[in-house]
């Protein structure tokens, strides 16, 4: 049995659905490594740091020392939360308004610093699943696994769309599209720790695949 699985990928592949099944059938910790730079983010556009433009990002690392993250999953409901300063922001940190920062945020490297280094704290409880875009080339380089995950971008914006619309959000389908096509740009092209495949991690391309397939693909390689 593997005791730490990374998955990375583009947004909106599925990661963390797999993620979080994968950590409930195995018993492990499971964690959203996304969820807490969306909270950096949300942090950032309450304060008025960040807005139309990237205004006060010198503020914002001044801050980081006191910001305090906690992420949960409660296996029996299915749902994750991610807190900030004590406050669940779970409901929030999905939006549109934190997706279309949320890149720019992460590829600040004080705000990466710090949250590699709480997330490998986290992996000393051993038995851990993580999913995000660095999990494989920098948070956990010695995993045991490390999946890939990618699908087209149309693909990806049609199924978050459809998240966001049960959501309740007042969306168009080209603005999501947009959205995730500027993230995977920035994320692929940032100077800290582009999104790249580690050149050990299994990739899957689940255009084609459904999510069950999927996992009982990824389930059967962490078992070995
Ligand atoms: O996984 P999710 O789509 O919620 O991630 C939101 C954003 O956070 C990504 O587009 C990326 O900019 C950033 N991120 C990152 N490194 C991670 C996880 C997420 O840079 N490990």
């Amino acid at each position: 049995k593997k005791v730490t699985i990374a998955l990375d990928g583009f947004s909106s592949t599925g990661k963390s659905t797999v993620a979080k099944r994968l950590a409930r059938e195995l018993g492990y910790v499971y964690v959203d490594t996304g969820a807490m730079y969306r909270a950096v983010t949300l942090y950032a556009l309450r304060k008025g740091y960040i807005g139309e433009t990237e205004k006060n990002v010198k503020a914002l690392i001044d801050d980081l020392p006191q910001l305090k993250l906690s992420f949960q999953v409660n296996f029996d409901s299915n749902q994750s939360e991610i807190h900030l300063n004590g406050e669940n922001v779970e409901g929030e940190i999905r939006n549109l308004r934190v997706s279309n920062k949320v890149s720019k945020i992460a590829a600040i490297q004080e705000v990466r610093q710090k949250l590699v280094e709480q997330q490998q704290k986290m992996g000393l409880e051993k038995g851990i699943v993580m999913d995000g875009r660095d999990i494989g080339t920098v948070v956990f380089p010695e995993a045991e696994l490390k999946v890939f995950m990618t699908a087209s971008p149309e693909h990806r914006a049609q199924r978050r769309y459809k998240e966001l619309l049960e959501r309740g959000e007042d969306i168009t389908y080209e603005a999501v599209l947009k959205n995730v096509q500027e993230r995977d740009y920035i994320d692929s092209n940032r100077e800290i720790s582009p999104l790249r495949k580690a050149e050990d991690a299994i990739e899957f391309d689940n255009s084609n695949l459904s999510l069950e397939e999927q996992f009982q693909a990824i389930y059967k390689l962490a078992l070995e």
